[in-house]
């Protein structure tokens, strides 16, 4: 892949400052416009789309379609639907202290934007930020994945024909060229990655005060209660854990399910599986639907989690093959892992299912409560007062209740984790808060506030007196 040169770099990112200014009075109409711009480019290089995904890691047609297009139409339609609404400035009441002033909030765009894309869903995930961007008034830099290769040149060659190099550019490469882009004061950078990365970005942005949004990863749980439809849990459980080879930000990491319900939860696992992929490992290793590990450094790094719990004790229930010439490594359930082994301490980001077993709620979120805050948490069961118990007891970016990554899929649910998960949320108006300032307008018209102005007479002493006493 060609690296952006510095030099171009920094003629885009000054390119792009008076391109901001302008942008600033841009109406609702513009940027819509801006919007179906973009939305008929993709639309016309639909196929292109798929096939990089595939050339990429043999990622599934159908699942492109369904988690790289249908998600960034999705944000493009509810922006372009509800921009108005969403630009008005809203009124809003006088307090007391401020009778005789009128204030108002305004949405003004941040400016120059930063959008560093991770490799998982490498399309939906430089693109979706940008439609919240461009709806928020902001020129973009887009910086893709350089793991995935054919998806980053797309990326650039789509914008590229789209929109001039000032509006929304592109800068391929790995992490030289995102230090380098980190390096400048941009005025918001929105970053989907890594917790570790995370932190470098957020680091990156103190120097020059810029607002992030960061859309990171971590251990998502998932409880399994005894109160659950266990055949339709395992069913969803299977197709979420799964799509993408497990190498979903949300995807279910690790699972506590009910002893009670153990075997028969572990059994209509393997099955849905099979259902989903095929009936042996011969079936699911040719399956057209499954895909495989990013690079061999990422099946490696399955691989080790794999052999460190095994080598510490635990079991494949199913699974465990792997074919390393193709980064192929088969849906697997481990149990009996041990507390220490690595699998439990670091993001899966792969097909690996540890399955824990318990008989006490309280211990479970005991321990998700002694984990960093994850992106997302599961939880399957009819049992209302243990669903409302865990979502009261823990914390989480996001939660779901009876399936798995639909959360993520509701535009009008703000998406983003917590601490450790994240900070800042996107999608739909959340997205376009994200990139904006939330500027407050106040206009003075017959506030009497002059009247506690110094010189502090006794008048103007008792007068304060009066108003904390009043109004405080
Ligand atoms: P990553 O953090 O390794 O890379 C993300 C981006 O950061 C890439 O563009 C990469 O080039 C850049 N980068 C890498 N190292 C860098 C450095 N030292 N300095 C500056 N930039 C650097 O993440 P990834 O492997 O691409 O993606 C997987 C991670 O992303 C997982 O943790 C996953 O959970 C998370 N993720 C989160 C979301 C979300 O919406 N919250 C979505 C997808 C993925």
């Amino acid at each position: 892949m060609k690296s952006m040169s510095s030099t171009d770099i920094q003629r885009i990112f000054a390119a792009q400052r008076s391109r901001a200014l302008k942008l600033r009075t841009s109406t609702a109409e513009d940027r819509i416009a801006t919007l179906e711009r973009l939305r008929a480019a993709i639309e016309a290089r639909e196929d292109e789309v798929l096939a990089a995904c595939f050339a990429d890691f043999k990622k599934p047609e159908p699942e492109a379609r369904l988690a790289e297009l249908l998600p960034t139409y999705a944000e493009i339609k509810l922006a372009i639907g509800n921009l108005k609404s969403w630009m008005k400035p809203r009124k809003v009441r006088a307090t007391l202290a401020m009778l005789g002033t009128r204030a108002e909030i305004r949405h003004e765009p941040r400016g120059r934007c930063l959008i560093i894309a991770p490799w998982n869903y490498p399309f939906q995930l430089s693109f979706g930020p940008l439609v919240s961007a461009i709806a928020a008034g902001n020129t973009a830099i887009i910086k893709p994945s350089e793991l995935t290769p054919h998806v980053s040149a797309l990326v650039a060659k789509l914008v590229g024909e789209t929109f001039t190099e000032d509006e929304v550019a592109v800068c391929e490469g790995g992490v030289e060229t995102s230090t380098e882009l980190l390096s400048l004061p941009f005025d918001h950078i929105f970053f989907t990655g890594s917790p570790a990365v995370g932190r470098i970005v957020m680091a990156a942005a103190a120097k020059s005060l810029a607002s992030v949004t960061l859309e990171l990863g971590g251990k998502s749980p998932v409880i399994v209660d005894e109160s659950a439809d266990i055949k339709a849990a395992a069913r969803h459980l299977a197709w979420g854990k799964l799509t993408n080879s497990g190498q979903t930000c949300i995807a279910p990491d690790h699972l506590y399910v009910h002893e009670a319900v153990m075997d028969p939860f572990i059994k209509a696992l393997g099955k849905s599986v099979r259902h989903l992929y095929g009936k042996n490992e011969q079936a699911i290793k040719a399956s057209k639907d499954y895909c495989r590990m990013v690079n061999e450094r990422h099946f490696e790094r399955v691989k080790g989690l794999y052999d460190d719990a095994v080598s510490r004790g635990a079991r494949a229930v199913f699974g465990g093959d792997y074919d390393a010439d193709e980064q192929y490594f088969a849906p697997t359930a481990l149990v009996d892992v041990p507390a220490g082994a690595q699998i439990m301490e670091e993001e899966i980001f792969g097909p690996l299912l540890p399955i824990l077993p318990f008989n006490d709620l309280d211990s479970v979120i005991e321990r998700i409560n002694a984990m960093p805050k994850p992106l997302a948490l599961y939880i399957f069961g009819k049992d209302q007062q243990r669903i409302e118990q865990v979502t009261r007891q823990t914390s989480a970016g996001g939660m779901c209740v009876n399936h798995n990554l639909l959360q993520f899929a509701h535009e009008n649910l703000p998406f983003g984790g917590v601490n450790h998960s994240g900070i800042g949320k996107a999608h739909g108006r959340f997205g376009f808060e994200a990139f904006s300032n939330e500027k407050p307008v106040l206009t003075q018209r017959f506030n009497a506030m002059h009247m506690l102005y110094p010189p502090y007479t006794a008048r103007v002493r008792k007068l304060i007196e009066f108003a904390v006493r009043k109004l405080g």
